[in-house]
């Protein structure tokens, strides 16, 4: 019979030990700070004033706002999003090409959370061996304990990452309300159950396989090395030939490396560096800190495994002084690009104006041609007020001598008052009328202002007099 094999290679479950220096220490904080960030930022409260949201960062869908602080998005300014968006990813690349997986080893969510993860089941099981031990061992009501807590603890994680995404779609302490008393939209209930368990799932038993097989960025990011690119790095030269050492015995003819595995068992990914660099290394650094703590152990210089490029590895074995190289043609590119997309939305921030306006002329019929001899176009006019309080407009035509103006339903508003409530979108319709004009296709300009002037935006149009 024809042996089956399978396309897919079969999961070894991997415990990293525990281990501790600056790398793990970096990890800590980065951890702490992005997680506090995270959980916090919703709370933060910013006065806009009346019958608008106080919370500092709120994506508001029913009423299509985004807020950030003292910014507020509309629909019509997605741009500044697609800005932002452009930014970030330009920003990785350009963190990329000079510190590698950096921000797979540190900031990315999936580590972030798989991290907290594995710190709570070490918490609850024990470090590396003791974990093996459990696995291996029977289902005994120890057992069930221990790992029944740990899925616990995780669940309740999840519950939190996933409550916490909702609060920057919703005001949070109304929120918090609702959750109390189980009064929540069925919306805001399916994403917390969806978070909650995407969290469990990704960070409790997918780990690493997320960022081997799933994260598209961990197979394109080597397009932004070069040589001069930090990596990872085992130093062959000072560390080969590898093999084991005793106390008191020379290190003449030998390398540094003592094979101990320090460096593999620590691996979130389950790699040895030893063997190159590999896709699957997240530049977390917890091998360096293993590694550095034997050499201490041995009374060795550390760095034996270190962040290095690979212009600097072949220096170092050519007895060569190595080098930092910043400036290089792709770290340019990526901040020349920067640079440029930042200016463009700094630009867009300081010339934004709080009113915007559309006007939209009239398909069926085109024209209507009134019975004093004069040619009526319709027009229908949407003015954003984006400030807080609510805001009186003029309305002016330029292009045509002696038309009229008319505001259709609004007997008492003149085209030189139209209000327009606080955030929201006036929309009006309007009757320009004229003796006939020589031109069939006559360009207009409609300006709209605020009454004391500080404000003007400006529309071109047609008005049409023949078919
Ligand atoms: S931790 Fe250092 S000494 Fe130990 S096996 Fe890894 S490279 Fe060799
Ligand atoms: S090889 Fe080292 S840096 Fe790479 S993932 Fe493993 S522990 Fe982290």
């Amino acid at each position: 019979m024809e042996e089956f094999t399978s396309l897919f290679a079969k999961q070894e479950k991997i415990y990293p030990k525990r281990t501790w220096g600056r790398y793990r220490k970096l990890k800590w904080v980065t951890m702490v700070t992005l997680l506090s960030i995270y959980y916090l930022v919703p709370w933060i409260r910013w006065d806009r004033g009346a019958h608008m949201p106080d919370q500092a960062v709120l994506i508001d869908m029913p009423s299509r706002r985004a807020y950030f602080f003292f910014l507020e998005i509309w629909p019509q300014e997605v741009y500044y999003i697609t800005g932002l968006l452009i930014l970030a990813a330009v920003g990785l690349f350009f963190v990329t090409s000079l510190l590698g997986r950096v921000w797979c080893g540190y900031a990315c969510p999936q580590t972030v959370w798989t991290d907290l993860f594995v710190w709570v089941e070490r918490l609850v099981q024990g470090d590396r061996n003791a974990r093996m031990k459990l696995d291996q061992s029977p289902w005994t009501l120890h057992k069930w304990t221990k790992k029944g807590l740990t899925h616990l603890i995780w669940i309740i994680i999840g519950l939190f990452t996933g409550g916490a995404w909702v609060f920057y779609f919703n005001d949070a302490p109304t929120l918090v309300d609702h959750l109390m008393h189980l009064d929540l939209p069925w919306s805001v209930g399916g994403w917390i159950v969806a978070l909650t368990f995407s969290t469990y799932l990704m960070a409790g038993f997918a780990r690493e396989q997320v960022c081997q097989y799933m994260c598209p960025y961990a197979r394109f990011q080597s397009a932004m090395f070069d040589k001069d690119t930090l990596i990872i790095s085992y130093d062959e030269k000072r560390g080969e030939p590898r093999g084991k050492h005793k106390q008191g015995e020379s290190w003449d003819n030998k390398g540094h490396c003592v094979d101990c595995d320090s460096c593999v068992v620590v691996c979130p990914v389950g790699i040895d560096i030893r063997k190159g660099l590999q896709m699957e290394c997240i530049a977390c650094g917890l091998c360096v800190d293993a590694c550095n703590n034997v050499m201490h152990k041995l009374g060795l210089p550390p760095g034996l495994i270190r962040y290095d490029t690979e212009n600097n590895r072949q220096l170092r074995k050519q007895d060569q002084q190595p080098a930092v190289r910043l400036l290089r043609p792709r770290t340019l590119w990526y901040s020349a690009l920067m640079i440029a997309v930042g200016a463009a939305i700094l630009y867009g921030l300081l010339s934004r104006s709080p009113v915007e306006f559309d006007v939209m002329h009239d398909r069926n019929p085109l024209f209507v041609k009134l019975s004093d001899g004069d040619i009526r176009n319709g027009y229908n006019i949407s003015i954003l007020n984006k400030t807080g309080q609510d805001q009186h407009y003029r309305l002016l035509l330029e292009g045509l001598e002696k038309a009229t103006v008319k505001v259709q339903g609004f007997q008492d508003m003149s085209t030189d008052d139209l209000m327009v409530f606080a955030d929201s979108v006036g929309h009006f319709r309007i009757f320009v009328s004229s003796p006939e004009p020589i031109e069939k296709r006559k360009t207009l300009l409609f300006i709209i202002q605020t009454l004391d002037k500080q404000n003007t935006e400006t529309k071109k149009s047609v008005f049409l007099s023949k078919d």
